[in-house]
């Protein structure tokens, strides 16, 4: 399958890997918005949240516990993060892999554009 996320997870395109294990990897975005962020996704390729399989739907849990680790990581446990999941071209997701957005490291505005 020609899906770069999934690319990155196997190792065949080089990114700044910050984690890794059997069932994720996180790596720096390659245009960041933020002095932190940084994408999390599953090994296992599903295009979006609106395609996980019933027995995937703890997917999301395993990104969002991995998203809390690597911010304590790279100390912005404390001063706060924002994660994010786009889905779909009004929230312009452009990889069709899902993934979850870790930005901090500068204050955010609320509502997010
Ligand atoms: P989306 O807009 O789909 O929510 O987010 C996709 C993100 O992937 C964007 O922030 C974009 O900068 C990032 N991205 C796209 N291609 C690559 C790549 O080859 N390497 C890395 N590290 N990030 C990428
Ligand atoms: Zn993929």
């Amino acid at each position: 399958m020609d899906c770069i996320f999934c690319k990155i997870a196997s190792g065949e395109i080089k990114s700044d890997i910050v984690y890794h294990d059997d069932r994720i990897t996180a790596f720096r975005d390659i245009n960041p918005q933020a002095p932190t962020h940084i994408l999390i996704i599953p090994n296992e390729h599903v295009p979006g949240v609106g395609d996980m399989k019933p027995e995937q739907a703890g997917m999301m849990s395993e990104l969002t516990r991995a998203a809390a680790a690597i911010a304590e990581q790279e100390g912005i446990g404390k001063s706060g993060f924002r994660l994010v999941v786009n889905s779909g071209p009004d929230a312009n997701q452009t990889v069709d892999h899902l993934h979850m957005h870790l930005l901090g490291g500068r204050a955010m505005k609320w509502p997010p554009g």
